[in-house]
This record gives C-alpha cells, sequence and structure tokens, in this order.
C-alpha cells in the first residue's frame, strides 16, 4: 500500500492515500459518518485492528472484543463495500465478503457519534 495508484480498499476508486490512508495513520479525521463507515470498512480489509478499536465510541468500545475484530477481519476475504444511504448520524451498507470459500453479505445500519469533533462508530443494527 505504498504507491500512488493503489486504489483504496473502501471502493471509491479514489488512491489510498488520498482517501483512507489519511485517516489510518491519523493525519486526518474522516469528516462524516459515511467517511468514518468507510475507512473502518478499508481498516477490516488491511487488518487495522487497533484502529477499528480507537474510531468505537468509549460508550460501546467495551462490547466489542479486540480478538473478535481480529478474527472478523482476518477471516474473511473482503470483497466489496456499498453504501446503500447515509444521514447525519447513520450509514446503511453492504459488505460483501467470503468465509470457507461462501459468499456473504453482511448488511448494517450503524450509527456513528461525534465527540471531541471527531466521529465515532457507536452500534449497529443487522439485516438478515
Ligand atoms: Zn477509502
Amino acid at each position: 500500500m505504498s504507491t500512488v495508484s493503489v486504489n483504496c480498499p473502501c471502493c471509491s476508486n479514489l488512491a489510498y492515500i488520498n482517501c483512507c490512508g489519511p485517516f489510518h495513520t491519523n493525519k486526518a479525521n474522516p469528516a462524516s459518518p459515511e467517511a468514518m463507515m468507510r475507512s473502518r470498512y478499508a481498516a477490516y480489509v488491511l487488518h487495522l485492528i487497533d484502529y477499528l478499536v480507537a474510531t468505537t465510541h468509549a460508550e460501546t468500545r467495551n462490547l466489542y472484543r479486540k480478538n473478535d475484530i481480529e478474527n472478523w477481519s482476518k477471516q474473511n476475504l473482503w470483497l466489496k463495500l456499498e453504501i446503500i444511504s447515509a444521514t447525519k448520524d447513520k450509514v446503511e451498507f453492504k459488505a460483501y465478503y467470503q468465509h470457507d470459500s461462501k459468499n456473504f453479505i453482511h448488511h448494517e445500519n450503524s450509527t456513528f457519534k461525534m465527540e471531541n469533533k471527531r466521529w465515532y462508530y457507536l452500534n449497529g443494527e443487522y439485516f438478515n
């Protein structure tokens, strides 16, 4: 992930260094829930577990175990992110992934909360 031409894993069609890269390296903060959502999906793809923990809101961080996040990140092959809708604090998305050679879609409506001018993932409602 070191060259300008590498596409961002969040499926924005932008170069990683012009998209989620600066967020992952703490050079910038996502300015909207959608940008935060995209950067978190990209973090799953890239196994940036600390970023996923750090961008979960303090209110709910203890509900998500780091080991579980790491396993979910590493045991799946992440194929594609599709943003269905985004509002001022919610993002509905579908994350396409492969597990044990089978295809799955993780469909979630996530809630984000701002704290000290930064967006955080609060929780999610899952669809089956
Ligand atoms: Zn991105």
